[in-house]
């Protein structure tokens, strides 16, 4: 067993307070390989952002729970090396069951999702209230994000068909009953590349699908009901058209992507919305430049050499979400 701060890392309780009250958003990305988390970690390092690095029960499979545990402790060292001490959290992503988020927590982790959206509203609060009173018991407190309200999309293991607006009436009770220290709610955004069909979409003079809007009054009704109280987005991924259209350059399918408008985002972090995930982003941006790298150089296969690419491509991306759509830049 051991906890975060000897990894070197931080819950979420102080970095929301912030963030809510300076009118911005945390990136919340997620990591499972090296060139991702030196992306993430050289981003952050540059704009002096605070980060929650995140991990999916998915993830975890693939990489290894020791090795993501000790990449998140190398994080923190790496920043430090790269001079700026960010503020960095190591959080599970969607843990479906209390036993994994348990498992999570004495592993190091500092901060956890326990999502029972799927559940009925009572059984979401019996599991979430149980999470939070192992979590919050700690010696080290761990923070813990629960969800009212389905997303739509597939994300890793998460997938659901239609979305469900989280219900107003329903948060205050919620955070009251549960002890959560943030809610992630349904106001529009989805998980995974292909977030609407086309026909729920307009499109612009450039033939570009335009998803309809986010439902900004969900969440000021939200924000009457609990106010101040730290709002997190899933599924807030744009979908970068020069992205897409590398892809299909260089041979990749992703007809009728689409993503939530960097604008509509911008004016979320603004709100109490202090965590923002963005995750497919990444994903279309290292996929493109590894296409692009495999198609022009076909004689190279240092693997260095094809994913080094897509890992600054990243760090770009990153920089950009942090400068230009977050609002975390410069609040370390
Ligand atoms: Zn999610």
């Amino acid at each position: 067993m051991i906890s975060y701060t000897e990894l070197g890392l931080v819950n979420t309780v102080e970095l929301f307070k912030k963030a809510v009250s300076g009118g911005y958003a945390l990136p919340a990305y997620n990591f499972n390989n090296l060139e991702q988390l030196q992306a993430i970690i050289q981003a952050c390092v540059e704009t002096k952002s605070p980060v929650i690095i995140q991990v999916s029960s998915g993830a975890r499979k693939y990489a290894n729970q020791n090795l993501l545990k000790n990449m998140a402790k190398g994080a923190v060292e790496y920043a430090h090396e790269l001079g700026c001490d960010i503020p960095v959290v190591l959080h599970l992503d969607h843990g479906d069951s209390f036993e994994l988020c348990k498992d999570c927590i004495e592993s190091g982790f500092s901060s956890v999702m326990i999502d029972g959206s799927h559940f009925s509203f009572e059984e979401n609060i019996t599991l979430t209230k149980k999470v939070c009173e192992f979590a919050h018991s700690r010696k080290d407190y761990v923070s813990v994000e629960g969800e009212l309200g389905v997303l739509a999309g597939v994300e890793d293991d998460v997938s659901s068909e239609h979305s469900n607006y989280t219900q107003p009436e329903e948060v205050e009770e919620f955070v009251k009953k549960t002890g959560v220290d943030s809610l992630a709610i349904s106001i529009g955004t989805s998980h995974g590349a292909f977030k609407f069909r086309p026909e729920q979409c307009t499109k612009n003079d450039q033939g570009i699908l335009v998803p309809p809007p986010l439902r900004f009054d969900i969440l000021e009704e939200i924000e009457k009901k609990i106010p101040g109280f730290p709002i997190v987005l899933h599924g807030s991924s744009s979908v970068p058209m020069e992205y897409v259209k590398m892809i299909e350059k260089f041979g990749g399918k992703l007809k009728d992507s689409v993503g939530i408008p960097e604008e509509q985002l911008r004016r979320a972090a603004k709100s109490a919305v202090c965590k923002i995930n963005i995750d497919s982003d990444g994903r279309l941006a290292m996929t493109a430049l590894i296409r692009k790298v495999l198609a022009e150089q076909p004689g190279e296969f240092d693997p260095r050499k094809i994913i080094g690419p897509a890992r600054d491509e990243l760090k770009k991306l990153y920089m950009h979400k942090n400068n230009n759509v977050l609002g975390s830049a410069n609040r370390v």
